[in-house]
């Protein structure tokens, strides 16, 4: 039996045949508003892949569960240049499994992750392309190029995250990177193979390896609505990714241990000289206070820390689906009829 996972003949890595294809796939929730124009940017971006590197490709729109008219929108779309798959979950899953679910129903090897608001431009997208096909890369990120309109703190939080979730880390999970993608095919593979149900995206695409690229983009206004991800779910996404991804919190607890605990050693001999010197036991109700109450909380900080992580081991004990399909919709080119699976529910494991 091997531990490791062989993806290396699935195109390797000299350049990829022209007959390839790409799967664009685009989680949506409450996109009512703006699908179909994106749509139509899609459509002209697939039909100038085909025509400069004869790329068959397909866009899976994942429905998370919106409460508006994103399903039935999605579902009228034109198969104009490329064909249109429809998946529609069952509730909101949230963003990860979303694109999880995009990924299980992707089926023509390299796979373009892209946000349903209008953000991510297609315009580069030939860029990330030429990077995968003309280069051979196999992750193509991009990141923002910059942050200037973002305040001073969340700018810290944010730096402050990835040094701790970098911290020790052999595979560094780069700043600033997004969820607008690009993945070839043993890339893609690869990512499949892993088992776990909390699933961090950027930093699982990081961990795989392979050859990477960052791209440097401007990231367009939302063209409707306001961003989902608010400063309490921007905390649980952090969260998840320091747990999933690593073991610094429970290192900083030991480190933070260890200097309480030489502080406390520092303080004692302190004490002991000032009694000896000065024959006076030193008054030590002040002190006293603060150290317990120091101490008491940087143990409940820690136990709460442990506590993340037993929820984790929990949830990935569980092994529950990370979504369920309600729905699934393919509408080829050309035969502009949709095929819809009569089954459904298709558990991930089952969709694949
Ligand atoms: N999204 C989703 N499920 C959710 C929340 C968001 O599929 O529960 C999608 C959303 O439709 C969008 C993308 O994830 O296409 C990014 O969301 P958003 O624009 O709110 O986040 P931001 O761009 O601010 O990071
Ligand atoms: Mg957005």
């Amino acid at each position: 039996m091997t531990l490791g996972a062989d993806v290396s003949n699935l195109s390797g890595l000299a350049r990829p045949p022209a007959a390839q294809g790409l799967s664009i796939v685009v989680p949506a929730y409450n996109e009512a508003a703006g699908l179909a124009r994106l749509h139509d940017r899609i459509v002209a971006l697939a039909a100038t892949l085909k025509q400069r590197y004869g790329l068959q490709c397909e866009v899976i729109y994942v429905d998370d569960g919106s409460r508006d008219d994103t399903l039935s929108i999605a579902r009228a779309l034109p198969a104009t240049a490329l064909d249109v798959q429809v998946v529609s979950l069952s509730r909101n899953f949230g963003k990860e499994a979303a694109l999880m679910a995009g990924l299980d129903h992707a089926r023509l090897g390299a796979v373009l992750f892209m946000d349903g608001d209008g953000q991510h431009s297609p315009d580069i997208v030939e860029k990330l392309v030429s990077h995968w096909i003309d280069d051979g890369y196999d992750v193509v990120f991009t990141a923002k190029a910059h942050r200037d309109n973002e305040s001073i703190l969340r700018r810290v939080a944010v730096h402050s995250f990835y040094a701790l979730i970098n911290w020790g880390a052999r595979q560094k999970i780069p700043e600033d990177a997004g969820d607008f993608r690009l993945l070839s095919p043993r890339a893609v593979a690869a990512l499949k193979q892993l088992p776990e149900r909390n699933r961090f995206f950027k930093g699982l695409a990081s961990w795989i390896g392979f050859r990477q690229i960052r791209v440097d983009y401007e990231p367009e206004a939302r063209a409707h609505g306001v961003t989902t991800f608010n400063i309490s779910r921007l905390l649980g996404l952090s969260i998840e990714g320091l747990t999933s991804f690593s073991v610094a919190p429970l290192r900083l607890a030991t480190l933070v241990g260890l200097l309480l605990a030489f502080g406390a050693f520092l303080f004692g001999l302190s004490i002991l000289w000032e009694t000896v010197m000065s024959g006076e036991s030193v008054p030590g109700y002040p002190s006293l206070v603060v150290g317990l109450m120091t101490l008491g909380g940087v143990q409940l900080i820690m136990i709460g820390v442990l506590g993340e992580y037993v929820g984790k081991i929990l949830s990935e004990l569980k092994a529950r689906p990370i979504y369920f399909v309600a729905e699934h919709s393919v509408k080829n080119t050309g035969d502009g009829v949709a095929s819809a699976t009569p089954d459904s529910i298709v558990p991930r494991n089952a969709a694949e």
